[in-house]
């Protein structure tokens, strides 16, 4: 069924543009592509100059062109050893297409590895043919490997290069894919929401705003976003789009200058029952740290409060931020509000359920898991629109439009690195118009802090140092391939001792397949020949959620005593009796990501190991050896990796914006604070006729605070 558009096109659901259906739009949706808006917004992550015609004759290898040509011949090639090329492999189609093609001035190569079988029909003797690609030497040949091509009608000849293709004839954007969105399907939809949708979007900023400093109009840079009438110099964007850059400063600036003032735009619930941590308290089996203490007397401040709260939580892994979360959910779900808490995976979501089952209910908080595979997702659902569930646990489901809260107070986020591309924050908006839930955010990859202030705003940042009593460091080491025996002693002894074991092999995705027959290949080797005599099980990323959650569960039990996995147990999980932790090609991981992996061990009183099995020697994994600080893990990974790797800055831009970047466009920091600094004096409220766009454009800025929850 087609979704039937709002009164405003802009706010409809990305299935009402024509060819998008429940299947494309779930994918859309996944970049962060819900409305029309949201396409309209989706900024390419480059362009190319397609506007030019390069003869064959003044083709330069090394150098992208575009072509205009006639096909004088096609064939299809099978390729003997064809899964070398898998990484190409579309829908398993493993056959080569080798094309000749040539205009007055010379013949051009074209070659694809694994083609389509329509090329065939498409590359026909005669047809005429644009297409762009990079441009190499085959011996003494001109060859385009894989190119962007768009045939020609007869009757239109060159003549169609000029505006009417989307990808040929001007500069054309390119965008970051996903698996299923080529780059045609998405340069089609976003140019028929352009085309559909442009003329609705107003302008927030007031004319004075923009004469004054030289701005084009929000529909004119938008469309220039996408088709800049000038190819931007690489890493920059389009000129016109400065505006945009401009508008989500003025928006930070204003909103931070607004709260400043104690004007600030919303209000949040008074979750004011601060007593209810008493009562937490009373049924853990354990004293509380200073730390988490002190993390909970901050965070019931705050969310007790008509102010608010947006905070991020952040502690080294084991450090306990998940009964710090549970008390703030106490915390409101006895003053009468609804928490959403939010986990990266199916798993953790089901492990925090297990922790409301021990804290909350005990107390008579009534809990739910909303998850896309949870079998009862209907009723949570039901109880969640009526109040009855008071804390819904889940994972992006908790996000989807049809989810509704009767009464939302605090939504906690938990591994907030880790969440996936510009998740659009519907929770924000499901809360009534002016009143707008506390936000906690928990993470154990600290973020440095101009970071933070410029991501947020106004975010607050409370940071457990300590570990609780008992924990014995990690005895981390590195082992090579001439000590694998050795450490197959280790792994018998870890048994012995009755305790559990997590060997780790980690996937690259590029050749994800290989990798996972090597991971299974290890778990029979350990199953069948290693340990005979003991429980082995393997864990994957790619089961069934529930599989997933059977083998966990079993692990858990001890009925597993060696888990063989894959990274997908990176974060959050808590299995205290499992205390060793042998990780296989720990060169492909970065160190926060080990870190994460060790803190898997050691949880409980019991002693934990950590053991790298490599082939060379590397500083990298030295370091990892010798701290178990994971502010220094974080640092060394920030020297090495740059800062892109925190919270999932793209090249594009600061995280909590879609364009702006703060190093290249500080100029428009300080325009933008000047400009809300003036209006302001004029209009301390933004009240007047004037500002309304401007109110609106604060207002929709800061309510989607947790659009930012993205990450690379
Ligand atoms: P993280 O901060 O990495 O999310 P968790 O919340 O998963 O850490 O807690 C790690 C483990 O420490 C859990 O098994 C939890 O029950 C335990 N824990 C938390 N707080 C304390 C405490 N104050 N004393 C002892 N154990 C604790
Ligand atoms: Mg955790």
């Amino acid at each position: 069924m087609k979704p039937t558009p709002n009164d405003n096109p802009l706010t409809s659901s990305i299935q009402y543009i024509k060819g998008v259906g429940p299947k494309l739009g779930a994918l859309f949706s996944k970049k962060g592509i819900s409305t029309i808006e949201d396409a309209l917004f989706f900024a390419p992550r480059e362009y190319q100059d397609r506007s030019k015609l390069t003869k064959v004759r003044d083709l330069v290898p090394g150098r992208p062109a575009t072509v205009f040509a006639r096909v004088v011949s096609g064939r299809s090639l099978s390729l003997r050893g064809g899964n070398r090329f898998n990484r190409f492999s579309r829908g398993g189609f493993r056959s080569g297409f080798e094309a000749t093609v040539k205009d007055e001035t010379g013949l051009l190569n074209l070659f694809w590895f694994n083609a389509f079988p329509t090329l065939k029909e498409e590359f026909k003797p005669g047809q005429l043919v644009v297409l762009f690609g990079n441009v190499e030497m085959n011996g003494a040949q001109l060859r385009i490997a894989h190119p962007d091509f768009e045939l020609i009608e007869e009757k239109d000849g060159p003549g169609l290069l000029h505006g009417q293709s989307t990808s040929f004839g001007r500069v054309v954007p390119i965008y970051s894919e996903t698996e299923g969105l080529t780059q045609k399907v998405i340069r089609r939809v976003v140019h028929t929401a352009l085309n559909s949708s442009l003329p609705y979007l107003n302008d927030p900023l007031p004319e004075s705003t923009r004469t004054r400093l030289g701005l084009p109009t929000l529909r004119d840079s938008v469309m220039d976003l996408h088709y800049p009438a000038n190819p931007p110099m690489m890493g920059e964007l389009p000129e016109k789009t400065s505006r945009l850059v401009f508008e989500e400063f003025f928006a930070l600036e204003l909103g931070l200058m607004l709260k400043k003032k104690g004007k600030a735009m919303f209000t949040a619930p008074e979750l004011s029952q601060g007593g209810a941590v008493d009562e937490f308290a009373k049924h853990l089996p354990f004293a509380l740290t200073d730390g988490q203490l002190e993390a909970i007397r901050v965070l019931v401040r705050d969310i007790g409060k008509r102010e608010p709260m947006t905070r991020l939580l952040q502690g080294d892994v084991g450090c306990g931020k998940t009964v710090v979360a549970l008390a703030a959910a106490a915390v409101a779900a006895r003053s009468g509000y609804q928490v959403a808490f939010m986990a990266p995976t199916e798993i953790l979501a089901e492990q925090h359920i297990k922790n409301a089952e021990r804290y909350l209910k005990p107390m008579g908080i009534s809990f739910g898991l909303l998850s896309s595979s949870a079998d009862d997702k209907k009723r949570t659902m039901e109880l969640l629109a009526n109040g009855k569930c008071q804390v819904a646990i889940g994972t992006h489901a908790l996000f989807q439009a049809d989810v509704q809260f009767a009464k939302l107070g605090l939504v906690i986020v938990d591994e907030q690195h880790r969440f996936g591309v510009n998740q659009r924050n519907e929770l924000m908006r499901k809360s009534g118009k002016k009143l707008v839930p506390h936000l906690l955010m928990m993470t154990a990859t600290p973020i440095p802090r101009s970071l933070a202030l410029t991501a947020y705003g106004d975010l607050d940042i409370t940071t457990i140092r300590e570990k609780p009593a008992g924990r014995q460091p990690i005895d981390t080491k590195i082992f090579y391939e001439a000590g694998r025996q050795k450490l197959y002693e280790q792994i018998a002894a870890t048994l012995g001792r009755g305790e559990q074991v997590y060997v780790i092999y980690p996937l690259i995705e590029e050749s994800e397949k290989v990798d996972l027959k090597s991971a299974s290949k290890m778990f029979e080797t350990f199953r069948d020949e290693l340990f005979p005599g003991a429980k082995v099980g393997l864990l994957h990323g790619k089961m069934e959620s529930e599989e997933k959650d059977r083998i966990l569960e079993t692990f858990r039990r001890k009925e597993i005593e060696i888990l063989i996995s894959t990274t997908v147990i990176e974060v959050g999980i808590d299995v205290p009796n499992a205390t060793l932790m042998v990780i296989e090609h720990p060169e492909r991981l970065g160190l926060s990501q080990l870190h994460q992996l060790r803190g898997r061990v050691g949880r409980g009183g019991l002693k934990g190991r950590c053991y790298l099995i490599t082939k060379a020697r590397s500083p990298r994994l030295q370091i990892f050896t010798e701290t178990e600080d994971g502010f220094r893990i974080a640092e060394e990974d920030l020297k090495i990796r740059g800062p892109g790797e925190f919270m999932g800055t793209r090249q594009s831009g600061m995280p909590g914006f879609r364009l702006a970047d703060l190093q290249r466009d500080s100029h428009w920091l300080l325009e933008a604070k000047e400009e809300a600094e003036r209006i302001l004096e004029h209009d301390p409220e933004l009240k007047q006729k004037e500002n309304a766009g401007i109110r609106d454009l604060v207002e929709s800025r800061w309510k989607s605070r947790l659009d930012n929850l993205r990450s690379g």
